[in-house]
């Protein structure tokens, strides 16, 4: 007792130390002690730990946005031309309205510039996914929602904003069937990566409020770039407004108009566990694609689970 008296005679000039406060000082320097002894073992056993440390990072499994190993057969191999043309070449240059969606860019250009990092080509699972782009679409979209309804398959859409705002009852049809929703950009455009930042975004968050407009709680967890002409810039601008950069895994290009049995013949033979696959309801004549999803339905849903993809990100 003296002994600590003394030491709190020579701290004097700190004012008193009580002796709580010390009792903490005598802890914090045992403390120390231990923590350095601690280090020093652990120095010791470094090896083991860092080991340990490293397998079980390595071990941490990547569920889904992973994009799948085997995910470069697209048909056509050049999806930007592809969905290029249900935007542009064969479309209506039409000033406005009606059944179109497809008015935007004209270009067949972005085949250029292909980059897909960080876009999703599969489902990750093994479920097989529908898509259908550029609608809704007053005289297709019902169609293909009655079929769809049919087979009890759920797909996902993805949507101009310009339609959802002429749409809006359609949107909220494909809600109420339990479809999933995805943003296609306002008006169709395949350029839409080349833009600003600002100008992206912009798009981006328009597009979502029609949308919106429509559903307000519906969930919009994807976004598909017109023409598959995606950039470092739309994948980073997606990506930061909560949408997953989702592009497909089999594109029949039915924006082609080829007629049902083609577009039906590419699906079924080049469908396989957790493949998206690509369809139109709008941006062009798509009765083909209409009577060939009756004809898809039957043998896919027989073969595989067929449902739309999440309602959230993975
Ligand atoms: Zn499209």
């Amino acid at each position: 007792m003296q002994t600590k008296g003394g030491d709190s005679t020579r701290l004097g000039g700190l004012r008193k130390l009580t002796p709580a406060t010390r009792s903490l000082a005598i802890a914090a320097v045992v403390v120390i002690a231990l923590l350095g002894s601690a280090f020093a073992i652990g120095r010791g056993i470094a090896p083991t730990g860092e080991s340990v440390t490293s397998s079980s990072t390595t071990t941490t499994p990547h569920p889904t946005d992973q994009p799948a190993p085997s995910e470069t057969p697209s048909p056509d191999g050049d999806p930007a031309s592809a969905e290029a043309h249900d935007g542009g070449t064969t479309a209506t240059p039409e000033p406005t309205a009606v059944d179109e969606s497809s008015s935007a860019s004209p270009e067949p250009t972005a085949s250029s510039d292909y980059y897909d990092e960080g876009t999703q080509r599969t489902t990750g699972t093994s479920t097989v996914a529908l898509t259908f782009d550029d609608g809704p679409n007053p005289q297709y979209t019902p169609q293909i929602l009655t079929s769809l309804r049919e087979y009890g398959v759920t797909a996902t859409f993805c949507v101009t904003g310009k339609n959802a705002s002429a749409y809006p009852e359609l949107i909220h049809a494909i809600v109420a069937d339990g479809h999933t929703l995805c943003n296609h950009t306002w008006d169709h455009d395949i350029a839409l990566g080349s833009r600003s930042p600002d100008e992206i975004r912009a798009d981006l968050i328009r597009t979502s409020d029609a949308i919106h407009a429509a559903v307000p709680d519906a969930p919009i967890a994807y976004y598909r770039q017109p023409g598959g002409a995606w950039t470092y810039s739309i994948v980073s601008a997606a990506q930061e407004l909560g949408l997953t950069p989702l592009h497909w895994t089999i594109d029949p290009r039915d924006w082609d108009a080829p007629g049902a049995d083609p577009i039906t013949t590419t699906v079924l033979d080049g469908v396989e566990p957790g493949s998206i696959v690509l369809l139109h309801d709008a941006g062009g004549p798509r009765q083909g694609t209409v009577d060939a999803l009756n004809q898809i339905l039957p043998e896919l849903t027989a073969r595989f689970p067929v449902a739309a993809l999440p309602p959230s990100m993975n």
